[in-house]
């Protein structure tokens, strides 16, 4: 059987892809290397946008938790800044099993077809256009339009001729934790500190007995890396040093890779388009790829709804998907936090990054920095940052030209 849409992958990029794309009556498959949709990580910290696009509510099933604040904190210093809802909006927990059955359910009613155990080895060209999938050994499928949503090392995207540009990759780590003791549930918790390395360590209550417990870094530079502690040590360390965790049951491990860089420059072509990670779709300062992939697999539906239509799957018709996501506030949101993000790494080959991020936790107020983390500085914000932090953005400044220079970039 021809497909309309074939995409590889059911994360969230995929599953949203399937589900809105099968909503709108094309006929399609999903191929998906692992035995079943859930067991997986989605992400967890989401905002009201994400369950806009998932069309749920918030006190469904499909929640997890719900956080009146949050707490950006070294666990250095113990210096720490609460950011309110006033300034965040609401901050929830997905419950992630419960959303992708709930993704896969709804595609499936709508007539979409799932394979599992089916791991994509390249895409099939015929005339310069992807006209389908290998998987497996030996099987094929064929579809008008093919998305690779295989996340950060996509076949998809590698076979069909896609560029990556160096990637800044960020690495995450997750526990779930049971039998925890005390834990105050309406609080997320974000902390930097020197063991951490350039990122985060993160406890996202679900109950005062459950928690997860992850930590992501990117590796500024290969002697940063090595320089720091194996990421598990990290969250060891911190589970045996507090009593709400210390005799908690680790439940069960998860990891995964985020590009943090921004977009990459080209995602469609004849026949094809990325979707989500493989596109490098996500909020690059916090490695927030959730509410991206749901938005970015809602405008790639459309688009290939309207391809589907007039019959047109050339490239100047899939490009116009990447036109219109590439004008979207949230395109721009991540191509600014990438920059952000290439600065920061670049300040962290030869500065501090810890003692910066540590300095700004003691004293910037948590306005100015979630307008920063957003990449939504404004003319206020901006002045604040320049007047209040002038020694350490001089530095960073020179840091950060000081490794253009030595990377020729
Ligand atoms: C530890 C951690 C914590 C995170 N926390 C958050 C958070 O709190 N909030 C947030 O918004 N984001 C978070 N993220 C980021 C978010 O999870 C990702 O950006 C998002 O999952 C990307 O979705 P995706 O569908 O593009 O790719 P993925 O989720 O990576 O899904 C890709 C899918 O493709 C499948 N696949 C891969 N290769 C093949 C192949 N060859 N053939 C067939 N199938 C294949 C994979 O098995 C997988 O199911 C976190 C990431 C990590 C690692």
């Amino acid at each position: 059987m021809n497909y309309d849409i074939a995409i590889a992958g059911t994360g969230p990029a995929g599953l949203m892809t399937a589900e809105r794309a099968s909503a709108k009556g094309l006929r399609t498959v999903v191929l998906e290397k692992r035995k079943r949709v859930t067991d997986s990580l989605m992400g967890e910290l989401v905002t009201d946008k994400a369950l806009k696009f998932l069309r749920v509510r918030p006190n469904s099933e499909y929640i997890g938790n719900k956080y009146t604040s949050i707490v950006g904190e070294s666990l250095d210093t113990g210096a720490n800044i609460v950011v309110g809802r006033e300034q965040l909006g609401n901050s929830y927990l997905f419950d992630e099993d419960n959303c992708q059955e709930l993704m896969k359910e709804r595609a499936e009613s709508d007539g979409a077809e799932f394979r599992f155990e089916a791991r994509v080895k390249s895409v099939i060209k015929d005339n310069g256009s992807v006209v389908g999938l290998k998987y497996n050994q030996t099987e094929e499928i064929r579809a008008g339009l093919t998305v690779g949503a295989d996340g950060s090392f996509s076949k998809v995207s590698e076979t069909a001729g896609f560029t990556h540009p160096k990637w800044l990759l960020s690495y995450g780590y997750r526990w779930k934790l049971t039998g925890c003791n005390g834990v105050d549930p309406e609080v997320a918790y974000f902390y930097v500190g020197k063991d951490v390395g350039l990122g985060y360590l993160w406890l996202y209550p679900r109950s005062e007995t459950e928690v997860n417990l992850g930590i992501g870094r990117v590796p500024s530079s290969k002697a940063n890396w090595d320089a720091l502690p194996p990421m598990q040590d990290v969250l060891r360390k911190y589970k045996n040093g507090h009593p709400e965790t210390k005799d908690a049951k680790i439940e069960s491990i998860n990891g995964g890779v985020v590009p943090c860089a921004g977009i990459i420059p080209r995602f469609t072509d004849a026949g094809v388009s990325l979707c989500g990670n493989a596109a490098g779709q996500v909020s690059s300062i916090i490695g927030g790829g959730v509410t991206t992939c749901f938005h970015a697999g809602t405008m790639l539906a459309k688009h290939a709804a309207r391809a589907v239509e007039d019959s047109d799957f050339s490239r100047k018709s899939i490009r116009k998907y990447e036109n219109e996501y590439m004008k979207s506030k949230m395109a721009n949101s991540i191509t600014q936090t990438g920059k952000g993000m290439w600065a920061v790494s670049k300040f962290a080959m030869f500065n501090d990054p810890i003692e910066a991020a540590e300095t700004v936790l003691g004293s910037l107020d948590a306005r100015t920095l979630n307008a920063a983390i957003q990449g939504k500085m404004g003319l206020g914000e901006m002045m604040a940052l320049l007047t209040e932090f002038l020694p350490m953005v001089m530095s960073l400044g020179k840091g950060y030209l000081r490794s253009i220079a030595v990377s020729g970039l």
